[in-house]
């Protein structure tokens, strides 16, 4: 397998949610990971979204490279079937390896893990320590109330408009997707857009 042309760093459930739309959605990202040669970053586990779309992106074609803490393989939580499988000692570590390895970030539908993870990593962006886009594609409205929370918290003042503008939020991933890879600086969005 080349190199692959993008890595997509991916948060979501570790269940499937309620809606089948939410795997759905979970198969339609892996699957426009793999036709488009990119690589899947996550965070290495068999379970619910997270299963789903390191399956559909080995299904088309692409890299997956999970990262898992120990205690979670020992409770038979990890994919054997990763491209790469990276074995660490603590969340933190997962965390950092996570981001080093990624391109840009994206969270779909999720729980608190997936929250956690997405919010480090706008904080991290705001705080300038890195420059990588950070996308949430928001499936059958999950992320509605959470939007309009985020925004009333600029109208309190407690964020800046800019701090709005450091995440890429759609309900479209066919335009989600080539935007964050685009504003990576890895290809135009209509060369992505063309597949
Ligand atoms: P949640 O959204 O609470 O289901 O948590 C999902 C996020 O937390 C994922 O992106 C993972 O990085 C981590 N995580 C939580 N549960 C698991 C699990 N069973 N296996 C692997 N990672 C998990």
């Amino acid at each position: 397998m080349s190199d692959p042309h993008f890595s997509l760093c991916v948060y979501c459930g570790s269940r499937p949610g309620s809606q089948p739309k939410f795997t759905e959605a979970a198969r339609a990202v892996g699957e426009w990971i793999g036709r488009h040669g990119g690589q899947l970053v996550y965070g290495g586990g068999c379970n619910g979204l997270m299963g789903t779309v390191a399956q559909a992106t080995l299904d088309a074609g692409g890299r997956v490279v999970g990262v898992i803490p120990k205690a979670l393989v020992d409770k038979e939580w990890a994919n054997h079937a990763c491209t790469e499988l990276h074995v660490v000692e603590t969340m933190h570590e997962r965390k950092r390896l996570m981001a080093e390895h990624a391109d840009a970030f994206l969270a779909l539908p999720g729980g608190i893990g997936t929250f956690e993870e997405f919010f480090e990593v706008w904080t991290w962006r705001q705080l300038g320590y890195h420059d990588k886009p950070v996308g949430l594609l928001n499936v059958a409205g999950y992320y509605d109330g959470l939007m309009q929370f985020l925004h009333s918290t600029v109208e309190q003042q407690f964020m800046g408009p800019w701090q709005m503008d450091l995440i890429r939020m759609d309900t479209d991933l066919q335009r989600l997707l080539p935007g964050l890879v685009q504003d990576a600086g890895l290809a135009p969005a209509a060369q992505l857009e063309a597949i």
